[in-house]
């Protein structure tokens, strides 16, 4: 619903706040506040997965992008109610580029119109250049051509060197459209989707993105794992270090407190179920760490191959089911053995592979064979 009204007011702070705080408490604990329960900062959480994060979109800038929407159709000047109205009431035959924000402007028209900013350099070249040359706003292809022939002017290629890869186009029956520039300088027709990536800080790429995010994944097995690589999880360890008198000790083998590495999968417990677990995959060369784990996995090449796809749900199958186990024994007292909770992660990654739509080969076969199960 939120993003229904995002696309067509944009919000005042405070519904932003609110909003997000609705978010907040059903990503971490299912109820409507999060106060002191965020395992990551929300910044953080709103960061392309690519780029580490879970890929929430901050609802400020995207409620922006669905308004660029808007101002888009303005600027394309299609046939619209919406243009329509804006192009006699407040327009009134003037460019969009052209107009000052008045004080009798209504709050959302003067915050479309600050947005303006926001597209202006993904049109390809300058109002003001663009006006000193005698090029008002609405001129098509075919008067510009008129005017100016089929080449660009030496003044404007050498002060523009991004026009000398731009052809004036041949004059055919198509209509002129308005086009997006990309960050990667291509031209494409506006989509929310292509804006929302222009106009977006980018961060680095984080080479353990596909061992997280596929295709097969199990969502609740990821998220656990997400937030081991971030470091996120609350361990023992981690409690300790902003709660000094916080003294606890690992459930599973009641030896040391908790720590991520500790947890997976040095701890005696933990080391036996992955075991287990690990005898159900070809990849033999994983260690105990899941550091080590991690960077073996972000450099195995077969990402879509059925070994590597098995791989990857095991081990996000076993950091999940671990953390469960440590979790009940801690708030709950429940116990299972190592045997037991790994046939249990096992039988339901049995399942989840019974619904991949897998071609037969000599991959598939051995899968069949490993996991006893008979793919149609
Ligand atoms: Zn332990």
């Amino acid at each position: 619903m939120h993003v229904y009204w995002a696309s067509v007011f944009i919000l005042p702070d405070a519904v932003i706040h609110d909003i997000e705080k609705l978010l907040k408490g059903f990503l971490w604990c299912q109820e409507d506040s999060a106060r002191g329960k965020e395992k990551a900062a929300w910044k953080f959480v709103c960061t392309p997965k690519d780029q580490g994060g879970l890929g929430l979109k901050p609802m400020k800038e995207w409620n922006e992008v669905l308004i660029l929407k808007q101002l888009w159709k303005i600027v394309e000047r299609k046939e619209s109610l919406w243009y329509k109205w804006v192009n006699t009431v407040k327009l009134k035959g003037r460019s969009i580029w052209g107009i000052q924000s008045d004080y009798k402007d209504s709050w959302n028209w003067g915050q479309l119109l600050k947005l303006r900013e926001k597209i202006r350099e993904h049109l390809i070249i300058p109002r003001r250049e663009r006006y000193r040359s005698g090029i008002n706003d609405h001129i098509s292809v075919h008067d510009f051509k008129q005017t100016y022939g089929d080449h660009w002017s030496n003044e404007w290629r050498t002060k523009y060197p991004m026009v000398n890869h731009i052809q004036i186009p041949v004059i055919n029956n198509n209509v002129d459209m308005v086009k997006w520039v990309t960050n990667d300088n291509i031209r494409v027709e506006y989509s929310t989707k292509q804006v929302w990536r222009d106009l977006r800080a980018n961060g680095s790429f984080k080479d353990w993105y596909h061992v997280v995010w596929f295709k097969q994944l199990v969502p609740k097995d990821a998220f656990i794992l997400w937030l081991v690589i971030c470091d996120r999880l609350p361990t023992q360890e981690r409690i300790s270090k902003w709660k000094p008198s916080f003294n606890s000790l690992c459930p599973l083998c009641g030896r040391i407190p908790d720590s991520i590495d500790h947890l997976f999968f040095e701890c005696c417990y933990s080391r036996n179920v992955w075991k287990i677990m690990k005898s159900m995959i070809l990849f033999q060369g994983l260690t105990c760490k899941i550091g080590d784990i991690i960077t073996s996995m972000s450099n195995y090449p077969f990402k879509n191959q059925i070994w590597s796809v098995i791989t990857r749900l095991v081990i996000a199958a076993a950091v999940y089911y671990i953390w469960q186990e440590r979790n009940k024994r801690l708030f709950k007292g429940e116990k299972k053995n190592e045997k037991d909770l790994a046939e249990l992660a096992i039988d339901f990654i049995r399942v989840k592979l019974l619904t991949l739509k897998v071609k037969q080969s000599k991959n598939i076969h051995k899968a069949e064979e490993i996991w006893e199960i008979k793919w149609k």
